[in-house]
């Protein structure tokens, strides 16, 4: 036996979404003639899927920890990817959650949906995304976890990675905002970031309705409102436990991550020119050394580049290390998306390897 139980691979768990295939091409991809290549074949037990479009002689295959089909709603996929990463907050356990693919595939669709109350005040909308779905769950375990001396505090921050600039999305003009190694607890910070505390669920939905509507969006021809940034919602939660007759109080601090990366599809396909080509280059340079990150880390290389990206230095404690990290792979079904699916899960499938 290896040092197989040190390797971490139990911290990395890499889901593949497969959104609707498109018919009315809405995303930029599909419309009526539009064709699904990827599928979940029988007998894969939810976990394998199936590349076959016409560019292939052989269909491309590859097995995650657990493959959504189009008709999986939000719900599904907090429970399988969303509720752990609340027991890790309320174990002091540091998680991230990346949502990774081409413009149009879902990966705002699966952190964020649509964030509104529902018909009924105070219940979860239906398309609701992940991360509100995180935090109503969270403040649940709260209130069942406080008790005679222990209470939480939840801390939330929002930021944007554009280019390589780091910019508050809760507090608009901050940008150009450095990014910080600080002391054990802190861990990686970006520094004069605004800090918002929250008591409820219905706190937390405001902040991400902010941070939604100042977040850079630029039309390209693959999708109008595809956002050309990576945005971070951070969630720092603390306990705080008062221990016996002294009066000590103890600490334990958790830090949860929700990071909506940026298109992965070629500059070429989605027309950019002029400023989009250069912003375009910027958001490469940040998924390139994710992806390069990955690979040091998979092939346990000693020297991991997590210092060239902004991206990658602000994530580091979330890729390798301790943390917990679970990596949506969103995918559109469609045949013209064959090319950027298969890139896609060639990704997904190398970090599946950490
Ligand atoms: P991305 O953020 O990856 O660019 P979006 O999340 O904005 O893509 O998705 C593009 C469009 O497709 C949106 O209108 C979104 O609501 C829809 N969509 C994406 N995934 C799904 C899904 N699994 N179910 C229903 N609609 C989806
Ligand atoms: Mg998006």
């Amino acid at each position: 036996p290896g040092d197989d139980s040190t390797c971490g691979s139990d911290n990395v768990k890499v889901y593949v979404r497969v959104r609707p295939l498109d018919t009315r091409g809405e995303s930029g991809d599909g419309g009526p003639a539009a064709k699904a290549c990827l599928t979940c074949p029988p007998g894969g037990g939810r976990r394998t899927v199936l590349l076959a479009d016409a560019s292939r002689s052989e269909p491309y295959t590859a097995t995650f920890d657990q493959v959504f089909g189009p008709e999986e709603g939000q719900q599904q996929v907090f429970e399988a990817v969303g509720a752990q990463l609340v027991e890790n907050c309320m174990a002091g356990i540091n998680s991230s959650l990346f949502v990774y693919g081409q413009t149009g595939a879902g990966k705002t669709h699966t952190i964020t949906g649509e964030v509104e109350r529902g018909p009924e005040d105070g219940a979860v909308c239906e398309d609701t995304g992940l991360t509100l779905r995180i935090f109503r769950q969270l403040f649940d375990r709260i209130t069942e976890d406080e008790h005679d001396g222990v209470r939480f505090t939840v801390k939330c921050y929002n930021c944007e990675v554009y280019g390589e600039e780091v910019t508050d999305l809760l507090a608009p003009g901050a940008s150009g905002l450095q990014i910080r190694d600080g002391d054990q607890h802190q861990g990686i910070y970006v520094e004069g970031l605004s800090e918002h505390v929250v008591v409820n669920a219905d706190d937390v939905m405001q902040l991400i309705q902010r941070g939604s509507a100042n977040r850079h969006t630029a039309a390209t021809r693959m999708n109008e409102r595809s956002s050309r940034s990576h945005s971070v919602f951070t969630a720092v939660v603390e306990a705080h436990e008062e221990q016996g007759e002294s009066g000590v109080t103890h600490v334990q601090f958790a830090k949860m991550n929700l990071i909506d990366l940026a298109g992965s599809e070629r500059v070429g396909k989605s027309g950019a020119t002029g400023d989009r080509l250069t912003e375009a280059k910027g958001i490469n340079k940040s998924l390139t050394t994710l992806g390069r990150v990955v690979s040091a880390l998979t092939e346990r290389q000693q020297h991991v580049p997590y210092r060239d990206s902004r991206l990658t230095f602000l994530l580091k404690e979330s890729l390798g290390g301790n943390a917990k990290t679970s990596i949506v792979a969103c995918v559109s079904p469609s045949e013209d998306s064959a090319q950027e699916t298969h890139s896609t899960l060639v990704f997904a499938a190398g970090a599946k390897r950490i």
